[in-house]
């Protein structure tokens, strides 16, 4: 087993050919292999440890024949390019267990859909089937499974490499609230199913062991054309569900294709029912977006539908031009929803009207405490204009506000915010301030109480005090002089420093 020696260890350092792979990727870590494995289960079983493993079938991934680059599917590209063997090996057991005890069964929903446009860099996350099979059937053909919403017809499986939703063919009735049906019905055909679904795109089912796809909304040319259009009517769709409209900005944002005109010209009439929505299913869209390449798609269209002035007004009513500034910092900086959320609501939002806080909105939106925290951590010191010079001890007096373990996400909020205002040679000086801030972090500066040369309690011992407001501002002053001056952080110094302090 010496081809798989050297994956052993950090799988990232490896490339496919120094992991034993050979051109025809029948050869790998010096397996051989009948076919090029796709997956981690066809991996299983072989002496090849995991991190290899890992690193292998990302390798493979990555490595499938695909279209680069964002956007519609190109003309002639479609059902053709179908391949069962990018179905996780579990999902198709799934499906081959339904089909041999007499049900119906097919993939549909998101997992098709991304098959399709064989756009993501991984394999879809999550895969659905549809059956004609009852709920107790399916819990009855399974071992491990999930009674996750059995009224509405949906078990999950829990297989060994993920968990698969299977829902029962059904139709759905009355939306008195905006939010659920008032009640589904269990239906034998899977065109009924499709029909109730909310997107042209969504609304694909295929069946991978015999290669028959059925699309009776037309959804295969709505993904050529690259289109987010409404199942049938588009408005008594949005008005069903209020979540849709926000679901149909994620999707266009999230593959970066369009609205279809008569989709989108919907929403501003369906905002009521938006309204009727539990906020914490928009915010997960929201996070969703934000959380895109290319957050600007979505957040754009939530402007220009009506979306965003339900949730957050004050950005719907900021000047185009700052709105569009802040877009581009967003697009700019790295994929962490802390960051992008800083970014969004960084700077006064000149929007008139009631203004509330970052802090205000993001708990409005129920983000969790944790994510409000670090938006909050990071606007206390987003002012990137007012960095003109940074003498050392400025730039630890920042990472005593933040933490050390924050300074990249400073950095990158500064040169994300910087850049997008146009001013290159602003831009360039402060992109310089935040390398600066990062290279202080590194070199672990004492910052914070638990980093002074003597304890909390030698403090106390020294000072003949118990716990209380003067040992805080004892240990306040000693940090400021090791901010000031780390040589100075000796147990020695800091003693003489708090005698003198107390006299
Ligand atoms: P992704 O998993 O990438 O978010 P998805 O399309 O798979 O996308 P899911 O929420 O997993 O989204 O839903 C699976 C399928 O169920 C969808 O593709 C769609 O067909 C249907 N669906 C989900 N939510 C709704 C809804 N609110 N109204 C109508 N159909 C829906
Ligand atoms: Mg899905």
């Amino acid at each position: 087993m010496n081809g798989a020696r050297p994956c052993s260890s950090d799988q990232r350092a490896y490339t496919f050919e120094q992991l034993g792979g050979g051109p025809d990727r029948t050869r790998t870590c010096g397996l051989r292999f009948r076919k090029p494995p796709l997956y981690p289960s066809e991996l299983r079983g072989r002496p090849v440890v995991f991190s290899a493993t890992r690193a292998l079938v990302q390798v493979i991934w990555e490595r499938r024949p695909k279209r680069n680059g964002a956007g519609p599917v190109k003309k002639g590209e479609g059902s053709g390019k179908l391949d069962p063997r990018l179905v996780p090996r579990a999902v198709l057991d799934v499906l081959r267990r339904l089909s041999s005890g007499g049900h119906e069964a097919w993939l549909v929903g998101g997992g098709v859909r991304d098959l399709l446009r064989e756009k993501r860099s991984r394999p879809p996350k999550d895969w659905d089937i549809a059956t004609a099979a009852r709920p107790d059937e399916v819990m009855r053909l399974f071992r491990r499974v999930i009674p996750t919403g059995v009224k509405h017809g949906t078990v999950t499986v829990l297989t060994k490499s993920a968990p698969v939703e299977v829902t029962t063919f059904r139709g759905e009735a009355g939306y008195t609230d905006a939010r659920r049906p008032d009640r589904v019905e269990f239906i034998d055909r899977i065109e009924e199913d499709l029909a109730r679904r909310d997107f042209t795109i969504n609304a694909i089912a295929w069946n991978p062991f015999s290669g028959e796809l059925r699309d009776p909304f037309g959804g295969m040319e709505d993904l050529r054309r690259g289109l987010v259009r409404a199942v049938r009517d588009p408005l008594e769709r949005f008005t069903e569900d209020g979540l849709r409209p926000m679901r149909a900005v994620r999707l266009a944002c999230v593959l970066e294709i369009s609205l279809e005109e008569k989709t989108a010209a919907a929403i501003p009439q369906a905002l009521g029912s938006f309204g009727k929505v539990a906020i914490e299913r928009v915010r997960q869209e929201i996070e969703r977006i934000m959380l895109a390449p290319r957050p600007s798609i979505g957040l754009a269209l939530m402007r220009k539908t009506g979306l965003l002035e339900s949730v957050i007004p004050e950005l719907a009513r900021e000047e185009e031009e700052a709105f569009v500034t802040r877009l581009r910092a967003i697009d700019g900086t790295e994929r962490m929803l802390h960051l992008r959320l800083a970014i969004l609501l960084s700077e006064q939002i000149e929007g008139g009207g009631s203004v509330s806080t970052p802090s205000q909105i993001l708990e409005g939106l129920r983000f969790p405490r944790s994510v409000v925290a670090s938006v909050e951590t990071l606007l206390g010191v987003a002012d990137w204009r007012s960095l003109e010079s940074m003498r050392p001890a400025d730039r630890r007096r920042i990472l005593a506000r933040v933490g050390l373990e924050n300074a990249k996400d400073v950095a990158c909020l500064w040169r994300a915010l910087a850049s997008s205002h146009g001013d290159s040679e602003q831009a360039g000086k402060v992109a310089f301030l935040a390398s600066e801030l990062e290279a202080e972090a590194k070199r672990c500066p004492p910052v914070s109480a638990k980093d002074l040369a003597i304890t909390g309690r030698e403090i106390m011992s020294l000072l003949g005090l118990g716990p209380g407001p003067k040992v805080g501002e004892a240990i306040s002053y000693l940090l400021d002089i090791v901010i000031e001056d780390p040589r100075r952080n000796e147990p020695d110094e800091l003693r003489a420093a708090l005698e003198a302090w107390w006299e």
